[in-house]
């Protein structure tokens, strides 16, 4: 049987539809399936990120750092203004037409690149066979591809402790869009996305309990960045519990009653009039292939891939939160990328090691590449430079001067092997360091770098000749020859 397809990608979150946009400008015959449905009940491209993740979280991170600025800040800066009044159905309208703006842009692109976009679900009969069904349809067509790629994402995983009923007790997506602002918040889990929303409904007033599991504040970062994020975020007034384990939730008609156990067994017990459970994703591979496909998955549910994201299957790969790795966007993006340019004969790779993070909170908190902790337990001799912001002249203008910028190198070759910021544009200033690390810079040649002055950039800088103990806008505190 001759192919339907060259390739045929299912999902169109970041991993899927790059990979889609990528293939056709390689020349691929490509159908690109997803069965999203937005609350019109329209289909929509972009998945979780565009719909529901990313996309819509940033427009309400900006907008109510924009409140809390005229609420807080303007005063500051000599600005004063009358009475402050907030229009959340404004708010909310203003996210979703840049969720709008930014998935009709992808249908566009879709269009410009001639991908075939099937609306509706696939599944993975074997390899090059896929059943297709349209929305509205019962019955599957089945369709030939050379090439598959599954890239499915992810969706939160639930908590026995706090059932989720879609107006008390909500995952990531209901506390996008929350009608009112609670009057008290409790955030099971203080990871990334708890500590957004977190920020998001703490800006507009509401009081943020949050309840973490684990002793240690954000446990992938590093440790010192840790520990300044947590004072940041609880003196802005977020009531961060750390070893704290939720119990039961009982949900009244507009309240819930929680009960939790502190790191000392302690009992407790508070009521929130909402609850937001954000306590990590699982893969979204449970209906994306059938048991005679043979498609092998690991004990958690991952898609089983190489280094280069084939799975056990020839011509079937898989990419983005649905393989092993961080559940970020780009890191699926990119494995997108690589997919289809190796597909077409390329030799591209992926460099795990050099893929930043980042916390959307105020101060962002940004890494990427290794932590002092990581050095300390492989015994890496290195070298550290820290530059705080509060000695940037750009940081005091601007009136933000928390935070700081923390670059790791080889006490051996001086190779930089990691960077870590908490502070105001940490989410742009991560990819000077990501760049240099791509380019396999060392210290020295970011030191020797010219940045612009005043810019937070030059914060970077300075962590540089940190390293060197260098650094020109702070005392080092011992004399250095050379
Ligand atoms: P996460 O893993 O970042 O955080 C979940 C937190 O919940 C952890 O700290 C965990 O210890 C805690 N937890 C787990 N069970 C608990 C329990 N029973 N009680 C209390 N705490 C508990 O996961 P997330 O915040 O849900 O995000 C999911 C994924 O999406 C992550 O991989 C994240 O990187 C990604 N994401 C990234 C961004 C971004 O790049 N800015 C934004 C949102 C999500």
């Amino acid at each position: 049987m001759s192919a339907d397809y060259d390739i045929i990608i299912i999902g169109a979150g970041p991993a899927g539809y790059v990979a889609a946009i990528r293939a056709a400008q390689l020349g691929m015959k490509t159908a690109c399936i997803d069965r999203w449905l937005a609350a019109d009940g329209k289909p929509a491209l972009g998945g979780t990120c565009l719909n529901a993740g990313c996309i819509p979280s940033k427009a309400l991170l900006e907008s109510t750092e924009q409140y809390e600025l005229a609420a807080n800040g303007f005063a500051g800066h000599g600005i004063r203004i009358g009475k402050l009044e907030l229009d959340l159905a404004a708010m909310h309208a203003r996210k979703q037409g840049v969720v709008d703006r930014l998935t009709r842009g992808i249908e566009r692109l879709f269009k410009g690149n001639g991908i075939t976009w099937l609306q509706g679900e696939g599944k993975l009969l074997g390899p090059g066979k896929v059943a297709f069904t349209a929305h509205g349809k019962s019955r599957p067509e089945e369709l030939a591809s050379d090439h598959v790629i599954i890239a499915t994402g992810s969706t939160p995983i639930e908590l026995g402790g706090a059932p989720l009923d879609g107006t008390v007790v909500v995952d990531s997506t209901g506390a996008l869009a929350f009608d009112e602002v609670p009057k008290r918040l409790a955030v099971i889990g203080a990871g990334v996305i708890g500590l957004e929303l977190g920020s998001v409904w703490r800006r507009l007033g509401a009081e943020v309990v949050m309840l973490e599991a684990q002793d240690r504040f954000l446990p992938v970062t590093d440790g010192e960045v840790a520990q300044a994020a947590l004072r940041l975020l609880r003196d802005q007034g977020l009531d961060i519990r750390l070893g704290c384990r939720l119990m039961t939730t009982r949900v009244g008609k507009a309240e819930a009653t929680l009960d939790y156990t502190d790191g000392e067994g302690k009992s407790h017990t508070f009521k929130a009039d909402r609850v937001v459970v954000a306590v990590g994703r699982r893969p979204l591979s449970d209906d994306v292939y059938t048991q005679e496909s043979g498609l092998l998955l690991d004990e958690r549910g991952y898609i089983h891939v190489n280094e280069f994201c084939e799975t056990n299957l020839p011509g079937v790969y898989a990419v983005g939160d649905v393989v092993r790795g961080a559940m970020l966007a780009h890191k699926g993006s990119e494995e997108g990328c690589m997919v289809v340019e190796r597909i077409a004969g390329q030799s591209t790779t992926l460099d795990y090691g050099c893929v930043p993070s980042v916390i959307y909170t105020q101060p962002e908190i940004a890494w990427v590449g290794r932590t002092e902790e990581d050095l300390k337990t492989a015994g890496e001799a290195y070298h550290k430079g820290v530059f705080p912001l509060a000695a940037s002249g750009r940081a005091q203008a601007r009136g933000e001067t928390d935070g700081f910028v923390k670059l790791l190198a080889s006490a051996e070759t001086d190779r930089i092997l990691g960077a870590h910021i908490v502070g105001p544009g940490a989410s742009e200033l991560i990819s000077e360091a990501t760049i240099a690390m791509a380019f396999q810079a060392s210290a020295e040649d970011l030191a020797r770098t010219v940045f612009a002055h005043p810019t937070l950039s030059e914060a970077v800088h300075e962590a540089a000749l940190a390293v060197g103990q260098r650094a020109i806008h702070m005392a080092t505190g011992r004399k250095r020859q050379g």
